[in-house]
């Protein structure tokens, strides 16, 4: 048998660890060492049912485990070969014993590229990512493909970036090889810092390697030999997990001199972000990683020019690379046969709020909000009603029931007011006050304001103030058109995509739940 326990960060906090190390007393216990491995897998996407197990060959599916649970899954399980079926998640419980996971309604209509190993491999062991047909792709591009060619690939395949913007990713590393110098360096921003996201420490957790294959690739085609991975020290696990992929990447052959036998020489260092919100921004994460305090730059010049120690660098987010070594080797029809006309292949979200599967899940291009939220997510608990969904996080705006059906994808969201972000997902039912939600996220905008530019720094401060007499029931129906005014004004103003973005959650609620506004201020009329 083979045991896989989930050591994401969820399920760490809700025990794995000691599930883990009960499992393997338990084992030795019953003398089936020899024949039962446990593995300490990234993330299955279903936290909140966490601590999770799945036992082979049966693939039964053991949800919210307790260490005391662990002698009789060895007993019954292992031992004797019954499923515990109390133990097991409901979706696969049936008549004639377990169904396989991968039909229950959270993950059947899933397509998982980004998260393809996260929950399948134990991420510290480079053979098991090598067994799934790692550094397979950048073997290719070594051998077989010159920079053009792969720049041609992700160029077909349509990927957009994934850490929220949406710039084409060939354009991006075209822009870069074009610009002659001594050094260039490759970037990954790993500074997920939106409220309620998730997405990129389970990459960095569960699937470490597919970012250092995706950078090399970049490095390759660009003509760097160094990059950075930027990571904020919040996530210690996927710290951990990046150290461990580097040094056996290292050991292997496959960072370093000479990679593949090529004269391709390429490395790959952590840099440590402090719990700034404003370093996820591009030119302010260069500046950090160059030492400095992390604020953003003017641009241009942009970073495909004068990037990193002012040289030309590409930054790409951990999803986007987690995608590249799959295009490589499928082929760029085979990503852009998923998803819309312009959106191409799968995008991955955290689930969170008033839904009942909280968690991660991987959705092709163009699934629609209803689809996510009552199939995938499980609907809203208490049978409450669906108010709207905010995406996109601090920078983003909300969707409402009216927009339920939209196929989600980078230009439909924008065209609503709302935007992609970087992937959190965060349902409301119909107890949640808009104008507290607008409220929430622009505290956090004010908080992690850099205080480079005024627009920004004073601006949002203001706005704020004007919002929280409003949700005191001291505003006036002019108070909201003078907060719309400002709103506009720090948009057009600030100088970063931070304060750029700072208003969107009050402007989309504004133009959807005017009424709550309205139902708050003294001057109903
Ligand atoms: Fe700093 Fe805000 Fe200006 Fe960006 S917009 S530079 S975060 S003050």
């Amino acid at each position: 048998s083979h045991v896989l326990v989930c050591g994401g960060t969820g399920c760490t906090s809700s025990g794995s660890e000691k599930i883990i190390t009960t499992l393997e007393e338990e084992i030795k216990n019953k003398g089936l060492e020899n024949e039962v491995a446990v593995v300490k897998t990234g993330c299955h996407g279903l936290c909140a049912l966490g601590p999770i197990m799945i036992v082979y060959p049966e693939a039964a599916f053991y949800a919210m485990v307790k260490a005391e649970d662990i002698p009789e899954i060895v007993e019954e399980h292992l031992l004797k070969g019954r499923v515990v079926t109390r133990l097991l998640y409901d979706e696969t419980v049936t008549d004639h014993g377990v169904t396989a996971l991968n039909d229950t309604d959270f993950y059947k209509k899933q397509h998982r590229i980004a998260l393809r190993n996260c929950g399948v491999i134990n991420p510290e062991n480079i053979d098991e990512y090598i067994g799934t047909g790692g550094y397979e792709a950048l073997g290719k591009v070594l051998t077989e493909m010159t920079p053009d060619d792969v720049i041609n690939v992700l160029l077909d395949s349509g990927l957009r970036g994934r850490g929220g913007a949406g710039f084409p990713t060939g354009r991006k590393w075209a822009l870069a090889k074009a610009n002659d110098a001594d050094q260039k360096y490759v970037c990954c921003n790993a500074d997920e810092g939106d409220p309620g996201a998730f997405m990129d420490r389970s990459v960095l957790e569960g699937d470490p390697h597919v970012v250092l294959e995706a950078m090399a690739i970049a490095g390759y085609t660009i003509g760097a030999t160094q990059g950075y991975i930027y990571v904020r020290a919040e996530y210690p696990i996927a710290v951990e997990r990046l150290n461990i992929a580097i040094n056996q990447a290292r050991e292997y052959g496959l960072l370093g001199k000479n990679i593949f036998g090529t004269d391709f020489c390429f490395d790959i260092d952590l840099r440590l972000g402090a719990g700034a919100f404003v370093c996820g921004e591009e030119t302010a994460l260069m500046v950090s990683i160059e030492g400095n305090r992390g604020e953003p730059r003017c641009r241009p010049p942009f970073p495909a020019l004068k990037g990193l120690f002012a040289k030309p660098t590409i930054l790409n987010n951990v999803e986007t690379y987690a995608n590249i070594p799959q295009i490589i080797l499928h082929g760029p029809e085979w990503f852009a046969s998923m998803g819309t006309e312009k959106s191409k292949g799968t995008k991955v979200f955290a689930l969170g709020g008033k839904i009942n599967n909280t968690g991660l899940v991987e959705i092709p291009m163009g699934t629609t909000l209803r689809e996510v939220v009552e199939e995938i997510g499980g609907g809203i608990p208490g049978g409450k009603k669906f108010k709207a969904a905010q995406t996109g996080g601090p920078s983003g705006g909300c969707i409402p029931a009216e927009h339920f059906d939209i196929p989600i994808d980078y230009d439909n969201l924008i065209s609503i007011g709302s935007m992609m972000g970087s992937g959190g997902l965060i349902v409301m039912d119909e107890d949640n006050c808009m104008v507290d939600i607008a409220k929430f996220f622009l505290e956090f905008t004010v908080d992690e304001s850099c205080g480079k530019c005024t627009p920004c720094r004073i601006g949002t401060k203001r706005l704020y103030e004007m919002l929280d007499k409003i949700t005191k029931g001291q505003g006036t129906l002019e108070d909201l058109d003078k907060m719309e005014e400002l709103c506009y004004y720090i948009k057009e103003n600030a100088l970063c995509g931070l304060g750029q973005t700072a208003p969107n959650p009050v402007l989309s609620t504004l133009r959807y739940f005017r009424d709550e506004y309205i139902a708050h201020v003294v001057d109903k009329k």
